[in-house]
């Protein structure tokens, strides 16, 4: 069902004390002033156990960054789906731009991860978005439906359940928005993508999440938009009175 989310993806930054410190003073303020947004802290794998056992669930929703597209075996030094949700968490990062540049995960794999994420009752948070040089020459809007496109093999149910966070590459972490405009027209270009292959009611019912250097000065311009359902927040969500700025666009 369509909602309004602010997630926050530490990415790899925090000792576990320091973010079990930051995850409990984003319980403790949501606990003065209620969300009107589902919020989600996507913290990494050795954080996970540690952070579900500071957040009340109704408050603070718990995300892994990541998860391996094998169920399990020997492929060491990986986390599988089933651990992550063995943890407490409920939703998944896949896709990520830095995995998908860094460490050259592919659209195959990344259908194989959220299968995996949702055999194992996990939700997906789905990551897609242009490069710079994608965005200038105009070939973005492709670029994003084959990336969305990559998930067309999942049934309505399942892609039902997925997140879409939109995060133009060239604005993660840069301090460079897109604009509240460019924002909005990629979000509705994604719903019509996905109206054209699960129908209206599917593609109405996604929440679509914008990412990419969202902060508590922008936020509400940005998530006024009818196709802009939230926001995926990386630096921001370093700090709890910056992330709880950005919760607060909501109301
Ligand atoms: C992200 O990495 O998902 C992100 C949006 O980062 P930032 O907010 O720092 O641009």
């Amino acid at each position: 069902m369509r909602k309004n989310i602010v997630a926050g993806n530490w990415k790899m930054n925090t000792t576990l004390d320091e973010g079990v410190e930051l995850a409990n003073n984003v319980n403790t303020l949501l606990k003065e002033k209620k969300a009107n947004c589902e919020v989600i802290v996507c913290v990494p794998f050795t954080h996970l156990t540690s952070v579900n056992a500071v957040i009340e669930p109704e408050l603070v929703k718990l995300g892994a960054e990541n998860c391996s597209e094998h169920a399990k075996g020997a492929y060491t030094g990986e986390v599988s789906a089933s651990m992550v949700k063995s943890t407490g968490a409920q939703y998944v990062i896949l896709g990520h731009s830095e995995r998908r540049q860094y460490f050259g995960e592919n659209n195959e794999q990344l259908l194989a991860k959220t299968k995996l994420a949702l055999e194992n009752g996990l939700l997906p948070i789905f990551c897609v978005g242009e490069v710079l040089e994608e965005r200038e020459n105009g070939s973005y809007n492709d670029v994003v439906r084959g990336q969305v496109e990559a998930l067309f093999s999942l049934t309505p149910e399942e892609f039902g359940k997925i997140v879409i966070a939109y995060e133009p590459v060239w604005a993660i972490g840069t301090g460079k928005t897109a604009t509240s405009d460019q924002a909005e027209d990629m979000h509705a270009h994604i719903r019509k993508v996905i109206a054209e292959k699960y129908g209206q009611e599917v593609a109405d019912n996604s929440s679509i999440l914008y990412g990419g250097s969202c902060k508590p000065s922008n936020a509400k311009e940005l998530f006024a938009k009818p196709n802009v359902d939230g926001g995926l927040i990386g630096g921001a969500s370093l700090k709890a009175e910056d992330f709880m700025g950005i919760i607060e666009a909501f109301g």
